[in-house]
């Protein structure tokens, strides 16, 4: 359970007294409540005795432990989640979504898998969406089959991979191949599981751990972490949607909110294997993007299922305490030149992406002047007080608009049209010029605008 940190202080050096102030604090309660609320960490005070160091780093794990698959750029963290309900706070480090190859499918489909994990991907609100991981199974019966799937996944990509085998040694040479990649090896059962410390307690590498049920999975991480080996990821073995959905939320409920350590770890779910494929597969998950695995195998996936799937995932893990949003500056459009007409718009980075986008797809160079709103959109932000005469008046002079064009028109929002008299009070010498009320009206508005002008 967690400490408070009057608990914490009396376990300090000469029981919170020493106040020697090296950890960087004033005194030894300073750094005790610091290290409570986790603003600190324990290797600051240089004087803990090793057993109050280990046993206040116990007690101040998070309650869901992090663990890194892959390496590099591309690796995935999951875990480390702090509420059962998103609306409680936020949800941290969004599920890795994997696509399986078995080493008994044809070529063709290996290389058509390979290609969509590096090229199949969509840009939303600045964000790339794609696929993460590639989960390679063994599922031929012929070893060398098996290690020619990996090398050659292994050379040809540098995502984070899955290794999945029930033959435990095919599973230890896989993982002698890519061991560098990090890989999430899978599955540790209470029939391997002295196998897997031998093999990998030198040099561990996250371990997948499956039971048949969530109790049978208790003894394996104690176990296990116990050998030192505590990167893991649990698979409760379910086989149904309802079951994964009962078993991914008692684990979670168990972690969270009683602090049970043993199930303290992100999880693995296999739509790919027990959803039946196709629209089904992709139903199941999208249940299992809101509840709760960090990693998704899918069987396969085609671009209208992982858009589908991506979106959903951004906006369970898009932080909702903190709305989206763009940097307030002008932005130019189409290589806008003195001449380009100036669109003004909030920083709601949905605003922003959709109005740069159609301004984009009108063919009408211009620049886009991109208000701080706090991420609100246009109307909220007027509504609140933050996109009005008074303050764009003073924002289009702070970010140099008249720098840029050498006329004086600004178009604004059709939905603010009542801040055009404000706005030519605080912009004497502008013409202020109403715009379409949606921004899907831009491509068709913004030309005629344009030709207006010249004529
Ligand atoms: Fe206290 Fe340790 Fe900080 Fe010194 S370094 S003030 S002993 S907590």
């Amino acid at each position: 359970m967690a400490l408070k940190g009057t608990d914490i202080v009396k376990r300090l050096p000469d029981g919170g007294k020493k106040n020697c102030k090296e950890c960087g604090f004033p005194t030894c309660f300073a750094y005790a409540m610091k290290l409570a609320s986790g603003g600190t960490t324990v290797d600051k005070c240089t004087y803990l005795a090793p057993e109050v160091k280990a046993e206040l780093t116990e007690a101040l794990a998070p309650p869901m432990k992090l663990v890194t698959i892959g390496t590099g750029a591309n690796a995935i963290k999951i875990g480390n989640e702090e509420v059962l309900y998103r609306h409680e706070k936020t949800f941290f480090n969004k599920p890795g979504l994997a696509i399986l190859i078995s080493d008994n499918e044809p070529a063709a489909n290996v290389d058509a898998k390979v290609k969509k994990i590096k090229d199949m991907k969509f840009e939303r609100v600045g964000l790339i969406l794609k696929a993460d991981m590639l989960a390679l199974r063994f599922a031929s019966g012929n070893r060398a089959g098996y290690e020619a799937l990996v090398r050659k996944v292994c050379e040809t990509t540098d995502v984070p991979l899955v290794l999945i085998s029930e033959d435990f040694d095919a599973l230890v040479a896989a993982r002698q191949i890519c061991g560098a990649r990090n890989p999430l090896v899978y599955p540790v059962t209470k029939d391997n599981v002295d196998r897997a410390i031998t093999a990998f307690k030198a040099a561990p590498t996250p371990l997948g751990v499956r039971g048949t049920g969530v109790e049978e999975l208790i003894p394996l991480t104690t176990r296990l972490k116990a050998a030192g080996l505590d990167d893991l990821v649990l698979d409760p073995g379910s086989k149904t949607v309802l079951d994964a959905i009962r078993d991914q939320t008692f684990i979670r409920r168990a972690a969270l909110k009683q602090g049970f350590r043993p199930l303290g770890y992100p999880t693995i779910a296999f739509p790919a294997l027990t959803a039946g494929g196709g629209l089904n597969e992709m139903a199941a998950a999208a249940v299992m993007i809101c509840k709760y695995p960090g990693v998704i195998v899918l069987s396969d996936i085609d671009e209208a299922s992982l858009l589908a799937l991506a979106v959903l995932r951004l906006n369970i893990y898009t932080d909702p305490r903190v709305p989206m949003s763009v940097e307030e500056k002008v932005y130019g459009i189409n290589n806008p030149d003195e001449n380009a007409p100036v669109l003004l718009t909030g920083n709601w980075a949905l605003t922003y992406f959709i109005v740069s986008s159609e301004t984009e797809g009108s063919k009408v160079p211009a620049w886009l002047a991109v208000k701080h709103t706090e991420g609100l959109g246009v109307l909220t932000a007027w509504a609140a007080g933050k996109f009005s005469g008074d303050n764009i008046g003073p924002f289009v002079k702070k970010v140099g608009v008249a720098d840029k064009v050498k006329h004086r028109r600004l178009v604004i929002p059709g939905k603010v049209a009542r801040i055009k008299g404000e706005l030519e009070e605080a912009l004497p010498g502008w013409e202020i010029i109403v715009g379409p009320r949606e921004a899907s009206e831009i491509p068709a508005w913004l030309p005629k605008l344009v030709e207006k002008w010249k004529n």
